[in-house]
């Protein structure tokens, strides 16, 4: 059996499971107090009351037998270390970059990056900025600018790569506001978010161009580059008959360097890099990762995680792997429509994310519908999800007269990484369809306090009549 046997219709889990976790099981009785007691609020109940939970893809990822078996070979010299060398070659390998930084995780390396090429009066140009990368640029005085193709604000539309940079804005946002000040062009692969969407070669080809021309550095945020290189053998016909290894390659020889959160496509549960060509970039971050992260040779990390993550970025290249991860996500996205909940379209590399203002009509933006949603999936059967919408996205409320909703109301549900199996989502699926047939059983919810930044870690609400 190989991916060249095309005739099965069914794709498999590629794994056997050698340890298990139990499920935590309640009843619905019990999970009417945990929401009560928690605010309405799922940050705030304990994980061991989660029946299945699709909160984040983010450092959720199940280890194999061998990234365990390495685990063992960590070596914790503080200088020096030989899983130090272990990690830096596995990544050379992938990226072809030379230099290469461990950060404890993905927003660590933002941080000492922007420290060395933002500041005030600087821009950086990106497709999306994801939300600490951009609070990073922010932080460090720069402007932050997200250029988008117009289809990744619609839901509806079938396009296969809805996380491509608009190239039209990019050239015509130098020019506006001066080649000498912008200080990075950024792409996410995938563009978590806009959904997860992939972005094409020929796009990045197109970035690469007009950073030639402008000579400006260009980096990926490339938390998920192989859900995007997957994709991009999927949807890209040039590079159909490409190994996905070499569809990665391809996608980091056209950029300067990269930012790598490897608590996503790294298949480990904490840790990141940056891998960059620049070597003067690379002596002004080795200052600032000592003073906050640690020696150049471990970067906030101890041996055995960078160890695991080397033995990640392996196996996640693996194309059987990818075929089951993007068809589960892809699995459960048909199975949602199927049951009457309107998805944002198409299936993102690594969440669904649910169109609630359709789905949900008859609650109004400043009752936060999502949220609502996010509430009664998990009263109903113990699933956790994600909000992203007017509580996490919008600010004030109505009661206040201060309410600015957001530009969409969605829920996400992101797939952990070799956790789940097909019956979680068939189960998922069944529980959608309950909530489908009595959707107008769900009401909306009244925030009680607001806060100014990321108030839905924080935030309290209560439900309306
Ligand atoms: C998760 C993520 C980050 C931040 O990484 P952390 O490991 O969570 O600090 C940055 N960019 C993208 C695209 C991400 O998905």
């Amino acid at each position: 059996m190989s991916t060249t046997e095309t005739q099965w219709k069914t794709i498999i889990e590629p794994f056997k499971i050698k340890s298990v976790e139990p499920l935590g099981f309640s009843s619905r009785t019990e999970r009417k107090k945990l929401l009560e007691r928690a605010g309405y609020n799922l940050f705030n109940i304990p994980a061991d009351k989660v029946l299945i939970d699709y909160l984040t893809d983010s450092g959720t990822n199940a280890m194999s037998s061998a990234q365990w078996s390495a685990v063992m070979r960590g070596d914790e010299s503080y200088a020096g270390a030989r899983s130090f060398f272990v990690f830096e070659s596995a990544i050379q390998k992938i990226t072809g970059y030379k230099k290469v930084i461990p950060v404890h995780q993905g927003r660590a390396a933002e941080r000492i990056l922007f420290a060395v090429i933002g500041g005030p009066g600087k821009y950086v140009l990106a497709n999306t900025l994801f939300d600490t990368t951009r609070a990073n640029v922010e932080g460090s005085g720069s402007v932050a600018v997200d250029l988008p193709v117009k289809s990744a604000g619609e839901f509806q539309t079938q396009a296969p790569f809805k996380g491509n940079m608009d190239l039209k804005a990019l050239e015509q946002t130098i020019n506006d506001v001066g080649a000498q000040r912008v200080a990075l062009v950024l792409m996410t692969v995938t563009n978590n978010a806009m959904g997860g969407q992939p972005a094409s070669i020929e796009n990045l080809k197109g970035v690469r161009k007009i950073c030639s021309r402008y000579r400006l550095p260009f980096l990926l945020d490339a938390a998920r580059f192989a859900e995007n290189a997957y994709l991009i053998k999927m949807r890209e016909p040039a590079c159909r008959s490409l190994s996905i290894p070499e569809i990665a390659r391809r996608m980091f020889d056209l950029a300067d360097g990269c930012l790598v959160s490897a608590k996503k496509d790294g298949l480990t549960n904490i840790g990141g890099f940056m891998a960059l060509n620049n070597e003067e970039w690379v002596r002004k971050a080795k200052e600032i990762l000592i003073l906050g992260e640690g020696f150049p040779t471990y970067g906030g990390l101890a041996g055995r995680d960078l160890e695991a993550i080397a033995r990640g970025l392996e196996e996640v290249l693996d194309e059987e792997y990818l075929k089951y991860r993007i068809r589960s996500v892809e699995y459960l996205g048909k199975g949602l429509k199927k049951a009457g909940v309107p998805i944002v379209e198409p299936p993102g590399g690594h969440a669904i994310y649910v169109d609630v203002r359709s789905f949900l009509p008859h609650i109004p933006p400043y009752q936060f519908p999502g949220q609502a949603l996010a509430c009664a999936l998990y009263l109903e059967a113990g699933i956790r999800s994600f909000e992203i919408g007017s509580l996490s996205m919008g600010s004030g409320t109505i009661e206040s007269g201060q309410f600015t909703p957001a530009k969409m109301e969605l829920l996400r549900l992101a797939m952990p990484r070799r956790v789940y199996t097909q019956s979680h989502i068939d189960f998922t699926i069944e529980v959608f369809g309950k909530l489908a047939a009595e959707k107008k059983k769900i009401h909306g919810l009244r925030l009680i306090n607001d806060s100014k930044t990321l108030r839905h870690f924080t935030a309290r609400l209560s439900p309306l009549p």
